[in-house]
């Protein structure tokens, strides 16, 4: 999951950056508004942390920005204003969810992990398929009971493919995901990483299956 954060002061941004990739998220962070524009045109993102405070354009500019070009990843804004009227103006402005400063990361963390399952239509915080249980509080993964050790990319890589399945992910949005680890990953390495998660999987019933010439993909579920 690729987060983007939107936020002037560094300290704060550092924080965020540092403690979402402990999460395992990608997480890239810009300082402007004007910034944060140029990423969203040539990056895809799951999520956006934006601060309302910036220097230039604020954060309800880049939103409006963000929804005016169709944009649909969900929103989440963080801010020192903490009147009525600047959370009616966020969530007008197209943001999903609100938390005012100071806050703490499991709350943030917490927020965001419920606007990536709203924005997936997933009612449950632990992705199956199965056999497979993908828990994504604790990030502990298990296949018919038996704890699976998963490195953060073989992560990211299976969580994009369940929330999709059964649609196909195409290498080229593995890419972008895993890019904020490993500036220079290529459709090579995703390959690699596929070939350690099929074998990693082999002694259950979830085959990541390869789409020739698009990606990859978890068939729906046995029921
Ligand atoms: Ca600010």
């Amino acid at each position: 999951m690729r987060i983007l954060v939107v936020e002037d002061e560094l300290l704060v941004a550092d924080g965020l950056k540092q403690g979402l990739t402990q999460l395992g998220y990608t997480v890239d962070v810009a300082g402007s508004a004007e910034e944060a524009e140029r990423f969203i045109q040539f990056e895809d993102f799951d999520l956006a942390l934006v601060d309302i405070g910036l220097p230039k354009a604020d954060g309800l500019h880049f939103i409006k920005q963000l929804r005016a070009q169709s944009k649909n990843f969900p929103v989440l804004v963080l801010t020192a204003r903490d009147s009525m009227e600047d959370t009616v103006n966020g969530l007008d402005a197209g943001a999903d969810d609100y938390l005012t400063k100071p806050y703490r990361l499991p709350e943030i963390a917490a927020r965001i992990r419920a606007l990536i399952r709203r924005s997936n239509s997933i009612a449950d915080a632990c992705l199956r398929h199965n056999g497979l249980c993908l828990d994504t509080r604790s990030r502990a993964a298990t296949l018919d009971a038996i704890p699976l050790d998963l490195t953060n990319r073989e992560w990211a890589i299976l969580e994009l493919l369940l929330m999709a399945s059964p649609a196909v992910v195409s290498k080229d949005k593995l890419v972008q995901s895993l890019a904020g680890w490993d500036k220079d990953i290529t459709q090579n390495a995703i390959e690699v990483h596929v070939s350690r998660l099929r074998t990693k999987l082999s002694h259950g019933n979830v085959t990541i299956r390869t789409i020739r010439g698009i990606g990859y993909r978890v068939d729906a579920p046995d029921n």
